[in-house]
């Protein structure tokens, strides 16, 4: 598929959607482990799949699964690069926000853990509670629209297809990111890079401001 988007803008742009699990955190969630917990057959969607069983079984499945999240809450690490990112795009002012099929309690949880949560506006955080879950590009345009700018004028970074393709629905511009350097998915990735620490140091290359990163609390009141 064609995309506008170039390089060089996608650096410069202030207006960021970033997954959260293998993002901007070190991939913990075993997803095969968790299919198999909760008796889920292979290759199928966690939340499609829950969301269709007899509403007292899908209960009693959601419960475990909040669990098991919370759990992996508790010891994930952030991305190599990650917080320098952040408090770089911080600097120069951008708008950040995160988009997870996670519950947005469980995403502030492990954003605070890693160290990155002074610098987003909580409200910016999109858990599958307050967006139409991935691959439904809901997400960013709820984003772009409260930031009032154009979904085209987001980018969205992430690390598997559901991101890319997220944003390629909603006309963002996409980054992958890819620790095995093989970026499976050329036809939906404008930027790919292995690691956060790469697209950060292509950031810098872009003479991004060089203010000190404010806190988005501190920002607010003063
Ligand atoms: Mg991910």
């Amino acid at each position: 598929m064609h995309s506008p988007h170039l390089p060089l803008d996608i650096l410069r742009s202030s207006h960021w959607v970033f997954d959260l699990d293998g993002t901007l955190t070190v991939a913990i969630h075993d997803f095969a482990q968790i299919r198999q917990e909760l008796g889920i057959p292979e290759g199928d969607d966690i939340l499609v799949h829950l969301a269709g069983l007899p509403s007292s079984e899908a209960l009693r499945k959601q419960e475990r699964l909040l669990e098991i999240e919370l759990e992996l809450a508790g010891r994930t690490e952030p991305a190599p690069g990650a917080v320098d990112l952040v408090t770089a795009l911080s600097r120069r002012g951008a708008h950040m926000g995160v988009l997870t099929r996670n519950t947005r309690g469980n995403a502030l949880r492990t954003l605070e853990r890693i160290g990155v949560l002074p610098y987003l506006d909580h409200a910016d955080v999109l858990g599958r509670d307050e967006a139409r879950a991935k691959p439904d590009p809901d997400g960013i345009l709820q984003l772009a629209a409260k930031w009032g700018t154009h979904p085209e004028r987001v980018v969205m970074v992430g690390d598997y297809r559901f991101d890319l393709e997220t944003g390629r629905a909603a006309g963002a511009a996409t980054v992958h990111v890819d620790t095995t350097r093989s970026f499976r998915w050329p036809e939906l990735t404008d930027l790919a890079v292995g690691s956060l620490a790469e697209l950060g140091g292509a950031l810098l290359e872009t003479g991004a401001g060089i203010r000190r990163a404010v806190p988005v609390r501190r920002r607010r009141s003063g």
